[in-house]
């Protein structure tokens, strides 16, 4: 009997036919309550879980005895029990790298568009406020050669940070966990504590991972120390920061602007009033969409998953220690 596999992720035909041709595959092209008691009931029998939006709480594990592997696409799983999958021996695979330079591409558009007022400026020529020619009150702020503050020097921070050393003569400095000292050789980057890092950036970005450590990593207290002329920009998590001190600081210009890929609460709240000010520019967590991006995601976890379920090691396991040692190659 063929391995049953649920998709409930944005995959394509082929992909779609390329998973046919080894398992079973039951699509819901979306999870909502209409379909919840068919999806519950297919999760009885399912061996593995392909798709992003999905909360996996114990209840839903418990419905699925069979599942060996969850191909997420997305490269962030913090919405994931990842210690509760590993004690019950599934494995979580996720798609680092191939969003990598796109997710960047999406932070770099912020740190131009705060500095630039490129949406405000848009919406002021919209308006038909554009009569006579624009004074100091449109002017923005220079990206080159200014001082970027990355909070998270992995895969995406090391890419924002490249376009600002290379493309735009930035100084780069990081705050990460552990020293980077390879990028700090290419791109001339150097190594801060937050505070320090906080108050020499001009534009601060933020990609670390959505951890117990780093939830409110940033607040009212971080928010002080940046220089009132500072751009904040959010790539990573909302919850890495304390939204309702960033309203504040942006309110009494403690900062100067804000870029937000990302929300404490997705879709954002209607009640939220960053929309709405000036100096925010808020997108709709599009860091990795693209289509050639969001195909090389699924294409990815499409891989990962049929080589789980095939007894190979995937490439890229999140709980590589839920993977039993007898099927490593
Ligand atoms: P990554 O390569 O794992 O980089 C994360 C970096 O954060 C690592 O360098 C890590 O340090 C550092 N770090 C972790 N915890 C830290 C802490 N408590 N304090 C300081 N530094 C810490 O991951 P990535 O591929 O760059 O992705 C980063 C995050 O971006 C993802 O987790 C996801 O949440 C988010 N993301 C968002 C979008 C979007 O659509 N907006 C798209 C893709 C990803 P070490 O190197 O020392 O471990």
């Amino acid at each position: 009997m063929p391995k049953r596999i649920l998709a409930y992720g944005r995959l394509s035909d082929d992909q779609l036919a390329e998973l046919a041709r080894d398992f079973e595959v039951d699509v819901f092209e979306r999870l909502d309550s209409a379909n919840d008691s068919a999806f519950r009931t297919a999760l009885k029998g399912a061996h593995g879980l392909i798709g992003s939006s999905l909360a996996i709480t114990s209840d839903l594990l418990d419905e699925a005895p069979e599942l060996e592997v969850i191909a997420s696409i997305s490269v962030g799983y913090d919405n994931y029990p990842v210690d509760e999958l590993t004690r019950r021996g599934i494995l979580l695979c996720n798609t680092p790298d191939v969003l990598t330079e796109t997710t960047a591409d999406t932070g770099f558009a912020l740190i131009m568009a705060t500095a630039r007022r490129v949406v405000e400026l848009a919406e002021f020529v919209k308006r038909g406020d554009w009569q006579t020619s624009i004074g100091e009150a449109q002017f923005g702020s220079d990206v080159h050669g200014k001082t970027l503050g990355m909070i998270g020097f992995g895969r995406i921070g090391a890419a924002v940070a490249r376009r600002g050393a290379l493309g735009f003569g930035m100084k780069v400095r990081y705050s990460n966990a552990s020293p980077k000292t390879e990028l700090e050789k290419e791109l001339g980057a150097e190594r801060r504590e937050l505070d320090e890092l906080l108050a020499e950036a001009d534009f601060v970005c933020v990609t670390v991972p959505l951890t117990p450590e780093t939830h409110h990593l940033i607040g009212a207290r971080e928010f002080g120390l940046m220089k009132r002329s500072a751009c904040f920009v959010n790539i990573a998590r909302g919850k890495v920061v304390d939204e309702a001190a960033l309203i504040g600081a942006l309110e009494t210009g403690e900062i100067r602007a804000a870029g937000l890929d990302v929300f404490e609460q997705e879709p954002l709240s209607p009640e939220s009033p960053l929309p709405h000010m000036a100096n925010v520019v808020a997108l709709p967590h599009i860091g990795s969409a693209t289509h050639e991006t969001r195909n090389a995601m699924a294409q990815r976890a499409v891989d990962n998953i049929t080589r789980a379920l095939k007894g190979q090691r995937p490439i890229s396991p999140v709980n590589a220690e839920a993977w039993p040692t007898t099927q490593d190659e």
